[in-house]
Order: structure tokens, then sequence, then C-alpha cells
């Protein structure tokens, strides 16, 4: 049966679209709210999922929209790549992932933006005025403020798709992950890419008509986005792949304003504005500025290639046994966990919460304590303790944690480094000096489970290990706190 002249034109009018498009707004902020904690997260997110598809059909319901072989064929690459993508990544590669879809994004808002200045017949318009003898060209055809949200747009997405690729093949390890600069000069190499891409950009808005020009101007900004990224460690990625998260927010926020799109506007807008306020949270956490992060040369790939390991401390380090932890651990009133990138990287949450439950049944008290850059992304952490069913009232964000220690027999750093490293207190030359840490030194006693005395992300030592009330259980996190497990039951 098919549809009525008047149903169809109802769901097509602008007005149906727009309450559409109101809806999924709801939903967009709904799911955001929901992500603001771990019970909550998951329904947050499908509620945004749920917001998304209902922005797309109002969009598709536009009278104007064009070749439906084409959209088809895009949604069903999309879902094609994205969805096997998405369910196999693991937790530890998320930024790199996040990474790639970001530079989508920005490059979808490139690729938009360059089809629109086509479409107006590769010029924003001719309109000139004479002022003092001098012709200048003013845009004409297309409303001015529209080629500038175009041309901004072009310039910021893609930026962001070059940046969020190299921050790809650095995590990745396609890419080394130290820093790659030109020294000094790269700093104006940059501006100057800057200057140029905005001088092609202005000479649009004004009018020019050149496809060639506007190719130009997406070139420089490529340039530009390998220019930033390539000289930051890869060890900072994960806050520039949060910054060109924010810029790609804003360039489809841009795009949105250009072709009049509220849904692009609202949506850009909320990832811009979520961006860099996670962007910020992250630099806060390790006590650094975004330019200084931007600035590059920070924690180079030292994570892996352990810069200033065992030796370069005076101190000794005492080794310790899983028998003798899990006598240590069946003997404390309360125990507090500390996970870290390494219980991450062994999958070991499933392992931690086994010995956990042992613990509890033995009558030990619990916690754990969440450093807010734990990991390599916000929120780690959680999500790994949350897959693990670890009760929500047991995780302690890092203020409410760190008053604990004092009245807490063992603490159990699992692959955590840098965010128990004492350095950040007492070593103002450290690079980490002010970082606020989990105070795990106030503790009774200190375990630390790790493979080595290899250092983490920051490249550095950590007192923590030489303190005499420190022992280093050494070994991968899965293995070492399932053998804890074992002797423990066997008490
Ligand atoms: P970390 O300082 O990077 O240390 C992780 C430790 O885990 C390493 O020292 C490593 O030592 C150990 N490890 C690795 N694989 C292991 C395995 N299979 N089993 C046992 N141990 C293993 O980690 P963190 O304490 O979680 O600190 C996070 C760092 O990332 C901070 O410096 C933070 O500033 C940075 N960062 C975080 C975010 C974020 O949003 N979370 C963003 C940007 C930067 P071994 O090699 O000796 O085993």
């Amino acid at each position: 049966m098919s549809a009525t002249p008047i149903a169809t034109s109802f769901v097509q009018s602008e007005s149906f679209i727009y309450v559409l498009y109101i809806i999924a707004f709801a939903l967009f902020i709904q799911g955001l709210r929901g992500l603001s904690g771990p019970t909550t997260a998951v329904r947050g997110n499908r509620i945004a999922a749920v917001g998304m598809g209902i922005a797309v059909i109002a969009t598709l319901l536009n009278p104007d929209e064009g070749n439906w072989g084409l959209i088809a064929l895009g949604i069903a690459l999309g879902i094609a790549v994205g969805v096997p993508a998405a369910r196999q990544v693991k937790m530890t590669a998320m930024p790199q992932m996040v990474a790639l879809f970001n530079g989508v994004g920005g490059g979808a808002v490139a690729i938009i933006s360059w089809v629109e200045f086509r479409s107006y017949g590769s010029t924003y318009g001719d309109r000139t005025i004479d002022i003092a003898g001098a012709t200048i060209r003013l845009g004409g055809g297309v409303p001015t403020y529209v080629a500038i949200f175009s041309v901004f747009a072009a310039i910021v997405g893609s930026v962001s798709f070059w940046g969020s690729n190299i921050a790809f093949g650095k995590l990745q390890e396609i890419l080394p992950g130290r820093p790659i600069s030109l020294g000094p000069a790269q700093q104006i190499v940059n501006l100057v890419l800057l200057i140029l891409a905005v001088a092609a950009g202005i000479d649009l808005v004004a009018g020019a008509h050149s496809e060639l020009l506007f190719i130009g101007m997406l070139i420089v900004a490529a340039l530009l986005g390998n220019a930033v990224v390539l000289p930051i460690g890869g060890a900072d990625m994960p806050v520039v792949i949060s910054l060109l998260n924010a810029f790609t927010g804003l360039s489809a926020a841009a795009t949105g304003m250009a072709l009049n799109n509220p849904a692009l506007i609202v949506a850009g807008m909320i990832v811009g504005a979520s961006g860099s306020i996670l962007t910020n949270l992250m630099a806060v956490a390790m006590n650094r500025s975004i330019p200084s992060i931007v600035a590059g040369g920070f924690g180079g790939g030292g994570a892996v290639e352990g810069a200033e390991g065992a030796g370069a401390h005076d101190g000794t380090v005492r080794s310790t046994s899983a028998s003798d932890a899990a006598i240590q651990l069946a003997y404390a009133n309360r125990v507090v966990v500390v996970p870290g990138y390494g219980m991450a990287v062994a999958q070991a949450q499933h392992a931690v919460r086994e010995l956990t439950k042992e613990l509890e049944s033995r009558g030990v008290e619990v916690s754990y304590a969440i450093h807010p850059v734990a990991g390599r992304m916000p929120g780690h952490m959680n999500v790994l303790l949350a897959e693990a069913d670890v009760p929500y009232d047991q995780l302690k964000e890092m203020d409410d944690a760190n008053p604990e220690f004092q009245r807490t027999d063992v603490s159990l750093v699992i692959g955590a480094n840098d965010v128990t490293n004492p350095a950040a207190k007492n070593t103002p030359s450290s690079p980490i000096y002010g970082m606020p840490i989990l105070e795990v030194a106030d503790s009774r006693s200190v375990i630390v489970i790790k493979r080595s005395m290899n250092p983490g992300f920051a490249g550095i030592e950590n007192e923590l290990y030489f303190d005499p009330k420190t022992s280093m259980l050494f070994g991968d996190a899965k293995s070492a706190v399932s053998e804890i497990t074992g002797e423990l039951s066997a008490l």
C-alpha cells in the first residue's frame, strides 16, 4: 500500500523534520547525562545512538535528498567497516580507534565543504567594491557568513583528518612514537602553513574563482595537521586526539551553519564542547598546559623504551613472591587496589575481581582507588572494572581515596606507575611534578605488581619502588594476580 501524497508531504515538511531534529537533540543531551556515571553509561550511549539514528532519518526525509543508491552504498560500507571494528577493538586500543573515527569525521567535513564550493560554481561570489582606487572582491553569490563557515570547516576538517591519522599511526606503532620535529624551525613552519591556509581562505571568501586555490588550501591544512601532530610524543596522543575531536566538532558545526542544518550545528557543538572539556580535564589531571602538550617533546615513547629504568636510583628494591603477598593480604583488615595501564594491557580485571572476592570472603574490606588518568584514556579503569562486575560503590575517585590510605593495611598496585609516583609531590625537577597522585605511600605497606623496573608513560623512575614499605611482585599482572588468588585459597 503506497503512502498518500498528503502523508508524504507531511513527513517531508520542514516542520516535521525540525521536530525530529529536536527529539534527536534531546536524546543526545540525555545520552550525555547518562555518560557521567558508570551505572548509566551504557544506557546513555544507547540513548544517544537512537538520537543519531533519528537525526539521520530526518536528514534523509529532506525532499532535496539526492542519489539514494550512493547513500545506501555509503551506509552499507560504514556499517560493514564500523560495526566489526568497534566490536573487536581491545580496550587498550580504544584511543587509536577514536582517532580513526574522529579523523573520518574531519575528512568528511572537509570534503563536504569542497563539494559545496563546487556546487556554487567554484566561487563564493564575484561582488567587488572600489576603495581608494583599489578593487576589492567581496562575496556575492553566496552570503559571506556561509563562505566563512565553509572555509573554516574545510581548513579545520583537513587539519583534524591528517592530525588524527598521525595520532592513529603513532598509537598503533605504524609510525615511531617519538617526537618527529624540525627542531626550533618547527614552530615557524607551522605558523607559515597556518598563514598560507588562512590567506587562501580569505581570498576564497572574497570571491576568488579558483578550485585550484581551494584544493591548495586543503593541502596546506593537511600539511599543517601533519606538522602539528608529528612532533608530539606517542604518549601524549590521547590528549591530542581529544583536542582534534573538539576541532572536528567545531568544523562540523561550521558546516551546519553553512548548510543551514541544525542537526550538524547542535551535534558539532556538543562534540566541540565535550572534546574541549575532556582535553582540559586530562591536562589538569596531568598538571600540564594544553599549549605545552601541543608544543610536544614529552614522554616520547619512554613508556616502551624504559629510558630511566633500574640503576638510576641508589636505594634497594625488595621483591616478594605470590605466596608472601597472599599472606600479607590475608591478614589485612583493609586493602586498596590501585589499577593502572598494566592491568589493562594484561586484561587482568577478571583475575583482580576473583582475588578481591576471595579477600572479601575472608572478611577483608576491599576498595579500588581510581586516578583520573590511570590507563590511557579517561574512565579506562572504570570501564574495565565494570566489565569484571566490580561493584560501583567500591570504586573510589582520587579525592575520596587519598584520605583513606592512612588507614589502609595493604595497597595493591597493579600495573600502575606514574599515578603513584611520589616524585609528583617531592621532586620539583620531575616532569610530573605537580600532578595529583594516589598517595599509596601513606598506607602501612604496598605491593606493586609489574614485570620489571621499566618506567611508565612519563618515562621516569618511581621513588615508591625504593620505599622500605614497598615490595615488588615481578610478573605479568594477570598471572601474578591469579597466582596470589591460588595461594590465598590454599591458606
Ligand atoms: P603507566 O605509568 O604508564 O605505567 C604502567 C605500568 O604498567 C608500566 O610501568 C609497566 O611496567 C606496567 N605494565 C605494562 N604491561 C604490564 C603487564 N602485562 N603486567 C603488569 N604490568 C605491566 O600507567 P599509569 O600509572 O596507569 O599512568 C597512566 C599514565 O598515562 C600517566 O602518566 C598519565 O598522565 C598518562 N596518560 C593518561 C591518559 C588518560 O586519559 N588516562 C591520557 C594521556 C596520558 P613494566 O613494563 O615493568 O611491566
